[in-house]
């Protein structure tokens, strides 16, 4: 953009929106979408079902970091897919019930690679 003032008094220096400082001055990095998110294909998301106290069934998915993903929405799609309810915890998604064949196939149509596992899912 073109500094309408430049060169007289009344000519301020750009800032940085960010971190407030002359623009010759900013060391901030390059501006980067909030994520970089990594290709779906080259990531493995493991399908757990883990069954809990008292009966309760949830399907784990691992595999997916919260860093590298839109962990949130991939959840709400998967909850829309099951018709139940989901949490994210950390890098983990939890679908209530047993959806490990409708989660799978959700996930490889997003392009992940996708192993429904037997393994125990570590519990913190
Ligand atoms: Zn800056």
């Amino acid at each position: 953009m073109a500094r309408l003032f430049a060169g007289t008094k009344f000519d301020i220096p750009p800032t940085c929106d960010r971190c407030g400082k002359a623009e010759q001055d900013c060391e901030c990095p390059d501006i980067t979408p909030a994520k970089t998110l990594v290709e779906p294909s080259r990531q493995l998301a493991r399908i757990a079902v883990e069954k809990r106290k008292k009966g309760k069934v949830v399907t784990v998915i691992t595999g997916l970091a919260a860093a590298d993903n839109d962990l949130a929405s991939i959840c709400t799609r998967l909850k829309n897919a099951c018709g139940a309810g989901g949490t994210v915890d950390g890098d983990s998604i939890e679908i209530q019930g047993q959806h490990a064949q409708a989660v799978s196939e959700l996930l490889a149509s997003i392009g992940y690679k996708v192993k429904i596992t037997n393994e125990t899912v570590k519990k913190k």
